[in-house]
């Protein structure tokens, strides 16, 4: 550290030039992530020194936080939802398996997934000591509910379903799962990180959520489609009394009891997360993602024109192609299988599309 603290324009001309050798989103196709909603960067700004953490301090931030899990329990068909907001995907995904352990203790526990699911759950698994035994796809990427049942035994603690595959955009046979899950007396808990702000808003949603009984909780992150400020997740339970297992004692705080993972919380994107669905409601939400869903349409229509085949049609704005080259300048990512993989996140417009199209032709040509 400096011994002596540094003039405040000097700072600040230093920040800008690191901040200005990140990347614009106008190019990045392969994020998850976009740049947050204009109120929730507004909600956030007012929001900024507040911490959940030591909630009887900020009651009035504690409250938004309790509303932000009522909207979304309510969007998965369960008002009366337990939860609270996580750092994202992967802290809901790790405090999911911790209940899911807690409620079923057997000597050498095991966690059944599909093939695509999140490395969040390759974490989970080491932390808690799961063994992460791995369901096979079918030939659209979804979990093969063939063999399921084999890979359940008595040491099996959950199961785990995803709601918009991180890689190939797809929705698991929840429903089929929701069945397994209640026959075979095991927890379910389904990773709707990017799909949980998805599926909801589609002409047609197939159900995933809390209507099905045997789900047991639900990851979603308003930092993905939800369009809040990082961080901004939330683990979302059937049941509100499954979080007791998983408190701690904590004397010298406000509340008595924590069962978070996190201490220090932000209150900031709690409220940019609500701020977003307050102002947008069920319309503004299904016309944001009615638009990502057609962007992801035309990409897909115009790479098949250009030759490089779609891998599968995603049930979510996740486009994935048999595509050797990306033109220059733009960033796209690649599946584990090798495919090139477009989030047709929020910023990735019509015109970005269109571009993006366009040097994909230049480059072919
Ligand atoms: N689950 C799914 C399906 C995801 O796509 C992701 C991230 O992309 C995660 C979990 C992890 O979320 P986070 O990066 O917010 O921890």
């Amino acid at each position: 550290m400096r011994e002596v603290g540094c003039p405040e324009e000097d700072l600040f001309s230093f920040l800008s030039s690191k901040r200005r050798e990140d990347l614009g989103y106008r190019h990045i196709l392969s994020s998850m992530c976009t740049p947050p909603h204009p109120v929730a960067a507004r909600a956030h700004a007012l929001f900024l020194e507040t911490n959940l953490g030591d909630p009887g301090l900020f009651p009035g931030t504690a409250a938004l936080e309790e509303l932000l899990v009522r909207r979304l329990g309510a969007l998965m068909h369960h008002p009366g939802a337990g939860g609270y907001a996580t750092s994202g995907g992967t802290e809901s995904n790790i405090q999911a398996l911790r209940i899911a352990k807690k409620q079923k203790p057997v000597k050498f526990p095991n966690v059944v997934v599909p093939a695509s699911s999140h490395f969040s759950f390759q974490k989970a698994g080491d932390i808690l000591g799961l063994e992460i035994r791995t369901a096979p796809l079918d030939a659209r990427f979804r979990m093969d509910m063939e063999g399921l049942d084999d890979l359940i035994d008595q040491n099996t603690v959950a199961l785990v379903g995803i709601v918009g595959t991180t890689e190939y955009g797809m929705v698991d046979p929840v429903a089929a799962l929701s069945d397994v899950a209640l026959d075979r007396d095991v927890f379910l808990h389904v990773d709707a990180a990017f799909g949980g702000m998805v599926v909801p808003f589609l002409d047609r949603p197939v159900p995933f959520d809390f209507q099905l009984p045997g789900v047991d909780s639900i990851s979603v992150d308003p930092h993905k489609m939800g369009m809040s400020t990082i961080p901004a997740g939330c683990l979302l339970v059937r049941d509100p009394d499954s979080f007791a297992c998983l408190n701690v004692d904590t004397p010298y705080l406000t509340v008595k009891r924590e069962c978070t993972l996190a201490g220090t919380r932000p209150g900031a994107p709690v409220a940019a997360a609500f701020a977003v669905l307050e102002y947008l409601g069920m319309d503004g939400m299904r016309a944001v993602v009615a638009g990502c869903m057609e962007n992801a349409r035309r990409l897909i229509e115009g790479m098949e024109t250009l030759g490089c085949p779609r891998a599968v049609t995603p049930d979510v704005n996740v486009a994935t192609f048999s595509c050797e080259r990306a033109p220059a300048g733009w960033r796209v990512s690649r599946t584990r299988n090798g495919h090139m993989r477009i989030v047709c996140m929020p910023h990735v417009t019509r015109d970005v599309v269109e571009k993006f199209l366009e040097d994909m032709g230049n480059l072919n040509a």
